[in-house]
């Protein structure tokens, strides 16, 4: 590099732009091709605040071999429960992990292999780099011939490459100690949680119970969480505290958006958080290594390797997310319809959602982890 993390101009071959999953597995796959690669988040902490319930499903934990997942609790199934007592279970193996160690974990793998990092770095990416503008106010340019933007539902990058805005809900989640113990993933749809649903996710000693919504049916995501709540309680120990609050947006377009020209895109910015579920961590962790792989690709000479890692993109996700967005048309159409309409039509689209998770089993004892 022909700078500094604290002078004016850097150069490197590769800028990945956001340190989730996808940004720091992607800078990590890239520096250990052998790329000079940066790698900038705009928050001062990586991964704090922490905005997510930290389901991650085993076949996804299986990838990251290279860090201890820190895990709160182990999940085996998901209920899906809608108006009139109807339940759908379904195999869900995975994990609830403490997100925000992980995309901490996730990051300083990206150093280790060679990255450099510069958190409390805002980025305004440009076809050559990008205008960043550091925590103390100070500009900071940095050029790159290839770029990552792993930027998030709201993805500047993905703005840069031309994309629109993503349609996203809204969640809010709260922490509370004691939890309820168990080891299922409780999935709620009630007609009120118009555009999402609520969840209640068993994590070690205590629970997170949350709720996404897009608030056409008037009701605000800290006024759904009080619903879900209300409805949750009887099975809460008593004297719980509260231990967290969190918020955050998930994109529910289901549309890839893999980037042009020399920039690409993954996870959450190119659009692979799934319209239904709003689960994105394992696919920003499987597009975050291609998308590494293909920059380094790019930057060692290899022409068509991004415009492969766009094509393979939408080959991979394109018709799966497809089918998941028309499943959430489908059940926000029956939404105000009657119980057993709209309950057949959640049980249809969360049955698709699930069906990979069916028929795996793992292997525990393969998996890096360690309990938090
Ligand atoms: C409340 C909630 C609960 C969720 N629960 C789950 C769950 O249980 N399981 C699951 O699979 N998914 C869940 N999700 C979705 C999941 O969190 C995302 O799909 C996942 O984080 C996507 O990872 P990513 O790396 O693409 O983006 P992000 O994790 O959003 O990371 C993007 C990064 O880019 C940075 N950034 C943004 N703009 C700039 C800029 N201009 N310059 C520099 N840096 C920038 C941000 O600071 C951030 O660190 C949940 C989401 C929410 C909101």
């Amino acid at each position: 590099m022909s700078g500094t993390a604290g002078s004016a101009t850097i150069d490197c071959d590769v800028l990945v732009v956001g340190a989730g999953p996808a940004g720091s597995v992607a800078a990590r796959e890239a520096a250990v091709a052998g790329a000079r690669v940066v790698l900038v988040d705009r928050r001062p902490r990586v991964g704090k605040p922490a905005r997510c319930a930290g389901f991650l499903p085993a076949a996804a934990a299986r990838k990251l071999e290279f860090v201890q997942l820190p895990v709160l609790q182990q999940i085996e199934t998901m209920e899906v429960r809608t108006p009139g007592g109807s339940r759908l279970r379904l195999n869900s193996p995975g994990f609830i992990v403490e997100r925000e160690l992980l995309d901490r974990r996730l990051a300083a793998a990206a150093a280790d292999a060679g990255a450099l990092l510069i958190t409390g770095c805002r980025a305004r990416p440009d076809g050559a780099g990008a205008d960043c503008r550091r925590a103390g106010g100070e500009g900071l340019r940095i050029d790159a011939p290839v770029i990552v933007g792993a930027d998030g539902p709201l993805s500047p990058t993905a703005l840069a490459a031309g994309f629109k805005r993503q349609k996203c809900v809204r969640a809010a989640q709260v922490t509370l100690d004691p939890g309820g113990g168990g080891r299922a993933l409780e999935i709620f749809h009630e007609p009120v949680f118009s555009g999402g649903y609520g969840w209640f996710f068993p994590a070690g000693d205590s629970c997170r119970v949350g709720v996404a919504v897009d608030g056409a049916s008037g009701i605000t995501a800290p006024e759904a969480i009080k619903y879900l709540l209300g409805r949750v309680s009887g099975r809460l120990p008593r004297g719980r505290r509260l231990l967290a609050t969190t918020g955050g947006l998930v994109p529910v377009s289901g549309k890839v958006s893999p980037g042009r020209g020399n920039i690409i895109l993954a996870g959450d910015a190119a659009g692979l958080c799934h319209p239904l579920t709003g689960a994105g961590i394992a696919a920003a962790l499987e597009s975050g290594a291609m998308a590494g792989a293909a920059a380094a690709g790019a930057a060692a000479g290899d022409t068509g390797a991004l415009e492969r890692y766009r094509r393979e993109l939408a080959e991979i996700y394109g018709s799966a997310l497809e089918r998941a967005r028309e499943r959430r048309k489908e059940i926000e159409s029956s939404r105000r319809l009657d119980a057993l309409t709209f309950s057949l039509a959640v049980r249809r689209g969360w049955a698709l959602a699930g069906k990979g998770a069916e028929r795996e089993r793992h292997d525990l004892n393969a998996l890096n982890l360690e309990n938090v």
